[in-house]
């Protein structure tokens, strides 16, 4: 049995004044649904007030990327170690914004998940085709692509520490939504993908969210269906009412 886990994903939106509030509506809003882990992924600059509003709740806070070097001469980035350090538990790698707009590539995908789970911290591994690709007949390969590179060289036990999930890039942010039966296809098949690369037995207990527009009126429908296990959450996530609203489906 997988426990769901459902993550908010606060992007750019939320100040360091305004974060202590925000984990403490989710941690109290959330509490009564033990059976869903639920983390809050929050810019780096908010990371200390979210761990602090966060001790002694149920919430994990999580971060929006980490480079994969230790430390160094990387002048604006942020390494494993001191996310560990500040008390982050989960990160998030290869959000479709930072392939789109930040040079993401799938090997640099694979460079940062690797260092994330080496440091001992979750990766929250993000892939999902754009309408373009959709529309051309390349969804299988794009997603398969996306793995084998971004997952490279990742054992059976570093899938312990590894969360994947599906955003197909038209569904962010935009208000349209896989369907659960869409949404369903891709999951089985990430999961597929995911035996050849660690067996099927590990591919079983790794956990695929969904991501693209889930909000607490869709959210029980995805979440029903076998190999959806959680959502990664934009535009909800920002809210802890409708946050929530879509950890209550997932309980
Ligand atoms: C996301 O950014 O990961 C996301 C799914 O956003 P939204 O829920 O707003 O579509």
């Amino acid at each position: 049995m997988r426990k769901k886990i459902i993550a908010g994903n606060w992007k750019m939106n939320v100040l360091p004044s305004e974060t202590a509030t925000l984990v403490k509506e989710v941690a109290e809003a959330t509490k009564a649904y033990g059976n869903v882990e639920v983390v809050c992924c929050v810019p780096a600059i908010d990371v200390a007030a979210a761990i602090g509003a966060a001790a002694g709740t149920q919430v994990g806070i999580g971060a929006e990327n980490a480079h994969w070097e230790a430390k160094g001469a990387f002048t604006g980035e942020i390494s494993c170690p001191m996310l560990v350090d500040a008390g982050v538990k989960y990160v998030i790698i290869g959000h479709s914004e930072r392939r789109q707009y930040f040079g993401e590539t799938d090997e640099t995908v694979n460079k940062r998940a690797r260092a994330v789970i080496a440091a001992g911290m979750t990766a929250i591994v993000c892939v999902g085709e754009t309408l373009e690709e959709r529309e051309a007949g390349e969804l299988v390969e794009v997603i398969e692509r996306q793995m084998n590179v971004g997952l490279k060289d990742m054992t059976a036990a570093d899938c312990d520490k590894l969360v994947i999930a599906y955003e197909p890039v038209w569904a962010i942010g935009t208000g349209k939504t896989a369907t659960p039966d869409q949404a369903q296809e891709v999951h089985a098949l990430i999961r597929a993908t995911l035996a050849k690369l660690v067996g099927a037995e590990t591919a079983e207990r790794v956990r695929i969210q969904y991501g693209g527009s889930m909000k607490p009126g869709n959210a029980a429908e995805l979440l029903a269906k076998p190999d959806i296990d959680g959502g990664l959450i934009g535009g909800a996530a920002l809210k802890a009412g409708d946050f929530a609203g879509i950890v209550a489906a997932g309980n």
